[in-house]
């Protein structure tokens, strides 16, 4: 598309992660037109890759578990379709839990998968909204716009309320308070190269309940990368604390906690991310929200992880919820 060139769809959708590759899977099956835009790379959001030479790293989510029905069938879909598998049976030490399964080879193959019918404009921010009665215009980081007769937004909770206050787009203020509510915990993830194998036990991963560290997992071990390569997530509370700090400093700081995990094994390089709306730990009792409803405006969404679940699940099922919510609403408005 050309600078400044307007097109005009059914949906448009903020956000390539799983909400919004969910739910524009559901819109487009049922026949809408849709486009989504991603200020991000890649498609996923949080279900990153990042590689540092020739290792590779999931530093986003790490695994994921399947306990609604529909979510289960779409699971068996992706594990035949060769993009996800069985990872293990849960936290070593903890046999009864559900199976937790893992992209294959990384986790982004799932959002790939997804996106696989979509239209997405990535790298390209959502800068601004208005509207008249019937239409959306959302004008793009790239000067393009795009109109639409619907909007799901996606993205984490007090990023949309930015969006939506820059835009001075007032909701009713009980949805507000619902939205300003919700809250997320921030999490830095160090991705070290090693020279050699850990010692971490099958199925190379560790869930910490105390302590800086949340998460070890080694990314050659589960089949992510060619080299040895792990990613360490530090706890909520760590990741809080430190979050301003010197992260290569932080990043060293981890490591050394880590280090004996490394078996014999020293470190070649690392990266540090800190994700600052990592998980939610406040979140909404409704699996998404249409926060236009009862305002002088046309259908607008607002779903994500902090609806139907904390974690890929509850976005999955969000973006499900999200293109329901919008097909009624539409139907409603052309009654
Ligand atoms: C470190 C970490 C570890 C995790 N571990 C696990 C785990 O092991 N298991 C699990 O189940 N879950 C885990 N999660 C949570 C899981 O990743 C999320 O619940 C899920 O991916 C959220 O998907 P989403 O679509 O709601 O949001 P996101 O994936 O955040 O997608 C939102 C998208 O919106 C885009 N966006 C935002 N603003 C704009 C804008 N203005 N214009 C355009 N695009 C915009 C962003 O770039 C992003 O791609 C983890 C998350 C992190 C960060």
């Amino acid at each position: 598309m050309s600078k400044s060139k307007s097109s005009i769809v059914d949906t448009l959708i903020i956000g390539s992660g799983l909400a919004g590759l969910s739910a524009a899977n559901d819109l487009s099956d049922a026949g809408a037109k849709v486009i989504i835009v991603d200020k991000g790379r890649g498609v996923g959001g949080r279900l990153a890759v990042r590689r540092i030479g020739e290792a590779v790293f999931d530093h986003g989510a790490q695994f994921f578990t399947a306990r609604s029905n529909r979510f289960i069938d779409c699971v068996a879909q992706w594990v035949q379709s060769g993009v996800a598998a069985q990872w293990y049976q849960s936290y070593p030490g903890q046999p009864n839990g559900h199976p937790r399964y893992r992209g294959k080879p990384n986790m982004a193959s799932i959002a790939k998968h997804l996106a696989k019918n979509q239209i997405i404009m990535q790298s390209n921010r959502a800068e601004s909204l208005s509207h008249d009665r019937h239409y959306w215009t959302v004008k793009l980081e790239s000067e393009e716009s795009i109109i639409a007769r619907s909007i799901v937004i996606t993205s984490p909770v007090p990023q949309t309320l930015d969006l939506l206050e820059q835009a001075d787009i007032h909701l009713s203020s009980s949805i507000t308070e619902r939205l300003q509510k919700i809250q997320y915990e921030s999490c830095i993830a160090v991705m070290a190269v090693l020279d050699g194998t850990t010692n971490l036990a099958d199925p190379g991963a560790i869930a910490l309940d105390q302590g800086p560290i949340a998460w070890i997992s080694d990314n050659h071990k589960k089949g992510v990368s060619p080299i040895p390569a792990i990613t360490i997530h530090a706890s909520g509370e760590f990741s809080k604390a430190h979050f301003n700090g010197d992260r290569k400093e932080v990043g060293k700081e981890l490591i050394k906690l880590a280090r004996p995990l490394f078996g014999n094994a020293n470190v070649l390089d690392f990266q540090v991310h800190g994700w600052l709306y990592s998980k939610p730990t406040i979140t909404d009792n409704d699996a998404s929200l249409l926060v236009s409803d009862g305002l002088d405006m046309p259908p607008m969404v607002v779903a994500g992880d902090a609806f139907a679940g904390p974690r890929f699940e509850g976005a999955v099922l969000s973006g499900w919820c999200a293109a329901k919510k919008i097909r009624n609403a539409v139907k409603k408005t052309d009654a």
